[in-house]
């Protein structure tokens, strides 16, 4: 027996009593449930992209909510007698916040349709996140003006309408939809705007959609791929977003439109920091080299924050002084070292195959001279060398 979908006829009606047809006892990963079906329901299953309605049946928790053949099964944290009736009520914040999201997802696909005839093909709606597909490509000035016009049409507080038309005339309706439909076409219309195939509950006139912002886009499968949010999703994304910003201008010190002149400034202050800094340590290196004693054959020398031209040079002072392996390792023992080895008598690349297969290290080179990576501890270098 199919379920009477009450959410079908009133997106509105948020409880009912409905009568126990069956229930059955299953195992989820994590727990226990009860598959319940009853006569009706005003719980709306996981379909056509969106997420189920959450809510209770008599107190109990209704965790999930699946469609099967026109019979719509709830899973529920306790089980039922066949032939109770139950008070069913669902999570109307849940509820009315899907409804907000799925009626922006037809203005904004309904507007790219119209003017750019860009076709759905794809749509997600979880808890976190709204995604539209559309198979063709997008400019940044495309979705400014799918994005404003949605934005008129809510303002301008258009029905939302959802009927069943008689075969005859749905076949001079030219409507869209993402799939062939087996029985009874849905259709749903916003007059001037959209005209969809679709079961999902929605909000009665586009003015309760509140606000589409969208928060993404870009190119997917040779199309393109939106992210949106409306209503009161969105508030609350705008509300995080201003914190992010305001904890962002209160770090830098400045006025919220002059973060990203402030981040920038700092970007550039830490890379003329690098810049001394290696010119220091490149001074340091310089200083130890000279120390060494000429009469000294294989040096290692260990330093850090050295970068690679810095450790070059070194090395090739180096192997003019030294006989031997000349070597410069630049790191820590936490996070590795970078190195680099040059030799007039011994083969570097020899070497370098050495610490490859001895100590994981990564890089090669020549005869003369050879560089990479290892981690590996200080001590555990010397030990191999
Ligand atoms: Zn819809």
């Amino acid at each position: 027996m199919k379920t009477e979908a009450l959410y079908d006829k009133d997106a509105f009606a948020r409880d009912f009593v409905g009568k126990v047809i069956s229930c059955e006892e299953v195992k989820l990963e994590d727990k226990t449930a009860y598959k319940v079906v009853l006569d009706k329901t005003v719980f709306f299953p996981e379909q056509g992209g969106q997420t189920s309605d959450i809510g209770t049946l008599d107190e109990v928790q209704v965790i999930d909510v699946q469609i099967e053949d026109d019979v719509i099964y709830h899973y529920c944290l306790s089980g039922f007698l066949i032939g109770e009736e139950v008070h069913g009520v669902i999570d109307w914040e849940h509820r009315f916040n899907n409804m907000q999201q799925h009626t922006g997802e037809h203005i904004f696909t309904g507007i790219a349709h119209n003017t750019y005839g860009a076709d759905n093909v794809g749509f997600h709606l979880s808890d976190n996140t709204v995604t539209l597909d559309l198979n063709i490509e997008l400019s940044d000035e495309q979705v400014d003006y799918i994005e404003k016009r949605a934005n008129e049409i809510i303002a301008s507080d258009v029905a939302v309408k959802a009927y069943y038309p008689n075969q005859q005339l749905l076949g001079a309706i030219n409507y869209r939809s993402k799939k062939e439909i087996n029985g009874a076409v849905r259709l749903v219309e916003i007059e001037g705007v959209d005209l969809c195939a679709c079961c999902a509950p929605h909000v009665k006139t586009t003015g309760q959609v509140g606000v589409l912002k969208v928060i993404s886009f870009g190119k997917y499968k040779g199309g393109t791929r939106v992210y949106i949010l409306c209503g009161l999703r969105a508030l609350a994304d705008y509300n995080r977003r201003m914190k992010l910003l305001e904890q962002s201008y209160q770090l830098l010190n400045c006025k919220d439109d002059e973060v990203p002149e402030k981040v920038a400034g700092l970007m550039e202050d830490k890379r003329q920091l690098e810049y001394r800094i290696c010119d220091i340590k490149a001074g340091m290196l310089t200083n130890q080299i000279e120390t060494i004693s000429p009469d000294l054959t294989d040096v290692t020398i260990f330093m850090e924050d050295l970068d690679a031209k810095t450790m070059r040079d070194g090395v090739n002072t180096l192997v003019e002084k030294h006989d031997g392996l000349c070597a410069i390792f630049s790191g820590n023992d936490e996070d590795g070292y970078n190195f680099v080895i040059g030799s007039k008598t011994r083969d570097c690349a020899a070497i370098a195959t050495g610490l490859r297969e001895l100590l994981g290290a990564k890089g090669g080179g020549s005869k003369q001279m050879a560089q990479g990576n290892v981690a590996a501890t200080r001590n555990q270098i010397e030990n191999t060398l």
